[in-house]
């Protein structure tokens, strides 16, 4: 049962496009988050950072290097013939699978290692260029949930709900040790904060696209809230237009 929340053209927001944005740092529990409020208004759920990832792994697979001035055709290319889907979840509260072409990716993209890989290739504007375009056709007609770092400000600046979702690095690295210790991988707590300190850094200073916050979204420490604290607060603004 969908929650109950204004329609287009209901509302103050009529000019905006139907789609909640859920930005902010690395393993704030924005994909929990965000899949969660999607199941419940009834929207698609658009996880951009395994997009991002996904052209990581493509690119360590073509052994593509991002910042080689010489690889630059050939991830050119890469980005020109990109056959890249996201498919829901077989489980609800499981990840959204990705497939590059035939190629079930799902699992390989989510490795801890992926996501330093995803982060540098993030930084590149023809990669940001293109995930863009294709995060906005796919958000075009409304009805979607988008997690990411640029989805309120970039990706989907009309988008009529926009949150911010922070957290202290160390409660951030203390949930992304338990949740790949849950998916049986091995994990060091302290390199785990190291590299989610350095991931916070490349993503919030890079030139293109840095993470920051909307001017217009609602801010949302989760410090001391549970994901379905998260939820509730998210869905009664939704719900109150
Ligand atoms: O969210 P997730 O950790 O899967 O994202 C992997 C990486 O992709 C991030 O560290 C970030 O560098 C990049 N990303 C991005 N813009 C987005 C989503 C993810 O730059 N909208």
């Amino acid at each position: 049962m969908s929650e109950q929340i204004p329609e287009q053209g209901t509302n103050t927001k009529s000019d905006k496009l139907r789609v909640v944005t859920i930005d902010g740092p690395s393993g704030v529990g924005k994909s929990t988050v965000s899949r969660r409020v999607a199941a419940k208004l009834g929207f698609t759920y658009l996880d951009t950072g395994a997009m991002y990832r996904a052209v990581g792994y493509a690119c360590a697979q073509a052994g593509i290097e991002v910042d080689n001035p010489a690889h630059q055709e050939a991830l050119n290319t890469l980005l020109g013939r990109l056959d890249l889907r996201l498919l829901p979840p077989e489980k609800e509260d499981d990840d959204v699978r990705v497939f590059l072409g035939d190629e079930d990716v799902s699992a390989a993209i989510r490795m801890p290692e992926m996501s330093m890989v995803a982060s540098k290739v993030s930084a590149v504007p023809a990669v940001r260029k293109r995930l863009t375009v294709m995060q906005q056709e796919m958000g075009q007609a409304g009805g979607v949930v988008a997690d990411g770092r640029d989805t309120g400000t970039m990706v989907f600046p009309q988008a009529a709900w926009k949150f911010y979702l922070d957290a202290s690095p160390e409660e951030r690295c203390r949930r992304r040790v338990a949740q790949l210790r849950k998916r049986g991988q091995e994990v060091d707590e302290q390199e785990t904060l190291a590299q989610i300190i350095e991931r916070d850094r490349n993503d919030q200073e890079r030139t293109i696209a840095p993470l920051v916050m909307a001017e217009d979204a609602i801010l949302i420490d989760s410090s001391s809230l549970n994901a379905d604290e998260v939820v509730a607060r998210m869905l009664e603004i939704i719900s109150s237009g």
